[in-house]
């Protein structure tokens, strides 16, 4: 287990300094130590969001403040717009509908970012529409949307923007203030690498206008109480939290901001151009579209002969490297290497060494070492 090398897009691979936080002594969550932590954390977290807004942590996994975003503004029929295009819209979706929202889907096909043109049209042409949801990092088909560009589109309207920055948030370029995200979310165990179990989401004042006015039917994820309990000197959470966890993302924040947001993301560009020229150079196809593709992770097509299970299972019982396969309809078609978090040379150059490896076993032809001279190459450039 301790030397298994975790390429999927989360959890990522945590640092030691991260797990030693989490060592420390529970205290009381109620007391002045864990209060200075969680102002300290939630800071930070604004920090790296970009915004001057507070910032709120959830103990639960990403989808809980996924749930807590739609939870907490939509009402019976009113109507949002989801992008669509791949799981995680999806689960954007599925909760507006589950909250009572009626869902205008902008259906993006599968390996595309979304046309912001897109976005403008179903504005146009549904009056009241109370919010626009879109996933920035689509992980399942690791394609990057645009939501510089959607933000000021939505802009010129009523409706909120909330944005899921899950995988992508300390790897790819958000800027929560600047880009007009009324709502946005992410989580622990991505590019922030820290363990699974928290996430945290932010929200500016056009969204607190609306959450105000909502008579939500959740409990656990009622942001107003988060915020009044949030407001408190020190800061508190409405519930207990996950304490080990709020050290963790301490930790791992620290490691963000010392590393400096720039070079992180810039790191991130650096793994991700990696990733696919060496894709490219082992006679691999990308499975999402040139110029939409992710700086977090990358979705490769399975070669032609090599099941899931050869591919993944041989990685993962030969060579103790994790690497995810795909989901829905992609299930069997794709794989997918998370390059996110602390992840960077040492883990590629051990998983593309492994994969040339295991797509020779499976009689997979390529120029022998070509994956890792590509990947190499590139990290040379950027030296
Ligand atoms: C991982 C992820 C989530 C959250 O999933 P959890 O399993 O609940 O942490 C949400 N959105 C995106 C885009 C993700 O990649």
């Amino acid at each position: 287990m301790e030397d298994t090398l975790l390429m999927i897009p989360g959890p990522t691979t945590v640092p030691k300094r991260v797990l030693d936080a989490m060592a420390q002594p529970i205290t009381n969550h109620r007391g002045p130590v864990y209060g200075e932590i969680l102002d300290e954390t939630t800071a930070m977290m604004s920090e790296v969001f970009q915004t001057d807004n507070k910032s709120y942590l959830l103990t639960g996994s990403g989808t809980s403040a996924m749930e807590a975003a739609i939870a907490n503004i939509i009402e019976k029929n009113d109507k949002v717009i989801n992008v669509v295009g791949g799981k995680f819209g999806q689960r954007l979706q599925q909760l507006t509908e589950v909250f009572g929202g009626e869902s205008i889907e902008v259906t993006v096909p599968w390996g595309q970012a979304v046309n912001p043109e897109d976005v403008k049209n179903a504005l146009e042409e549904n009056d009241d529409v109370k919010a626009v949801t879109m996933i920035h990092n689509e992980s399942s088909t690791a394609v990057v949307n645009p939501i510089e560009e959607v933000g000021k589109v939505v802009k010129d309207y009523e409706a909120l923007f909330v944005v899921d920055t899950v995988s992508s948030l300390a790897g790819d370029t958000v800027k929560v203030d600047d880009y007009g995200l009324d709502i946005c979310l992410s989580g622990s165990q991505k590019c922030i690498a820290a363990p699974p179990g928290m996430s945290a989401i932010t929200i500016g004042d056009d969204a607190w206008n609306v959450i105000d006015k909502v008579d939500s039917p959740t409990y656990y994820l009622d942001l107003k109480k988060m915020r009044k309990m949030g407001d408190k000197q020190p800061p508190q959470t409405p519930y207990t939290p996950n304490v080990s966890l709020t050290y963790a993302m301490n930790e791992a924040l620290s490691m963000v901001l010392e590393e400096g947001l720039d070079n992180r993301i810039n790191r991130h560009h650096v793994g991700a151009e990696a990733t696919r020229k060496a894709a490219e150079a082992l006679g691999l196809s990308l499975f999402a579209r040139e110029g939409d593709r992710s700086n977090t992770l990358t979705a490769i097509n399975m070669p032609e002969g090599v099941s899931d299970g050869d591919l993944r299972g041989t990685m993962r019982n030969k060579y103790n490297i994790e690497i995810a396969g795909g989901q829905d309809h992609l299930s069997g078609n794709v794989f997918r290497i998370g390059h996110m978090g602390i992840t960077g040379l040492q883990e590629l150059a051990m998983t593309f060494t492994c994969l040339e490896m295991t797509l020779k076993e499976f009689g997979f032809e390529f120029d022998a070492g070509a994956g890792v001279a590509a990947l190499q190459d590139v990290y040379m450039k950027n030296q």
